[in-house]
């Protein structure tokens, strides 16, 4: 029998990729997004129910869970993709900015999660790909809340997950790193336009975006990458918790979680930190 799979975000990017792989491969798809009106390609695909959910609209996430159920008799896997990122310094940053980080990113997750938990509980199976980030295992400056929404993110499967195997249904992080393949860097930059950073912060903000300039330009992992790797840990049939999904985080991700705390922080800080910007 066919599986069937709910993805959120799925209008671009790594969404839209896992879309057509999962249908690539047999299975049902649910692919949501803000404004469906605007697809062309995947409501094309057999299989394919494109239907409208905005993670920060509770009646949206109902009706779409019902549409999926209603037409294709049962949603096994759910991918909570939709996310974006601010990007500056924080005192920069408006409240209502930070509230909507968390609006999309955290809050919208656990909505989505929420309203379909009690499908998986009576189908005793479900599985959870809650898309997190490099930035939900280490931080960067200009990206604290991001960093803040993403560590969250974690820190709710983390817990979810333990609460969840005694229901059979298995709670998976993926964590990518960076990919320019997607309207992810978009988003951000319009995001980051709209934001003034105090003068005083000049000199660390052409620092920070100097290294930040220098990392894009060696980033090889594409959005067709990491669908592959939410496809990979979705249907692995195990219930590992966490996969990093690209490589060019590895080092890092090791760093953080294998390095003392104190030499961490301290190797960041010399990164991040000229000498005239450190007190
Ligand atoms: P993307 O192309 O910008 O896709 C983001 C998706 O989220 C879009 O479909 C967007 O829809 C959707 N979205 C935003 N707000 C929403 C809302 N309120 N309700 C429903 N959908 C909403 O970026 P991406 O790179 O594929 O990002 C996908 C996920 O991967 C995000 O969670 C992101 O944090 C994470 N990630 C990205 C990278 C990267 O470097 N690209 C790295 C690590 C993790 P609209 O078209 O309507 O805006």
């Amino acid at each position: 029998m066919k599986k069937t799979v709910l993805i959120t975000g799925a209008s671009s990017g790594f969404g839209k990729d896992t879309a057509r792989l999962f249908a690539r491969n047999g299975w049902n798809v649910v692919a949501t997004m803000r404004t469906p009106a605007s697809e062309t390609e995947l409501n094309r695909l057999d299989d394919v129910l494109v239907t409208r959910l905005d993670v920060q609209e509770p009646e949206s996430i109902n009706e779409a869970i019902a549409a999926g159920i209603d037409r294709f008799g049962r949603i096994d896997a759910l991918i909570n993709n939709a996310g974006f990122s601010l990007f500056g310094v924080f005192e920069s940053i408006p409240r209502e900015k930070v509230q909507e980080q968390f609006d999309v990113n955290v809050f919208g997750v656990m909505e989505v999660t929420r309203a379909l938990l009690p499908h998986f509980r009576k189908n005793r199976a479900g599985v959870i790909l809650n898309i997190s980030s490099g930035a939900g295992v280490f931080t960067l400056p200009m990206l604290s809340l991001y960093c803040a929404s993403k560590f969250a993110l974690e820190g709710f499967s983390e817990a979810l997950s333990y609460e969840l195997l005694s229901q059979n249904i298995v709670v998976k992080i993926i964590e990518p790193g960076g990919v320019t393949t997607t309207k992810f860097g978009d988003r951000l930059g319009a995001e980051a336009g709209r934001a003034t950073p105090p003068p005083d912060y000049a000199s660390f903000v052409s620092g920070v975006n100097d290294i930040f300039a220098k990392l894009r330009a060696t980033r090889l992992a594409s959005s067709e990458d990491v669908a592959q790797a939410i496809y990979d840990a979705a249907t692995d049939g195990t219930d590992r918790l966490r996969y990093v999904a690209t490589r060019d985080i590895e080092p890092l991700v090791q760093a953080r979680r294998e390095t003392s705390e104190a030499r961490y922080i301290d190797f960041m800080r010399t990164r991040f930190l000229q000498r005239h910007d450190a007190p």
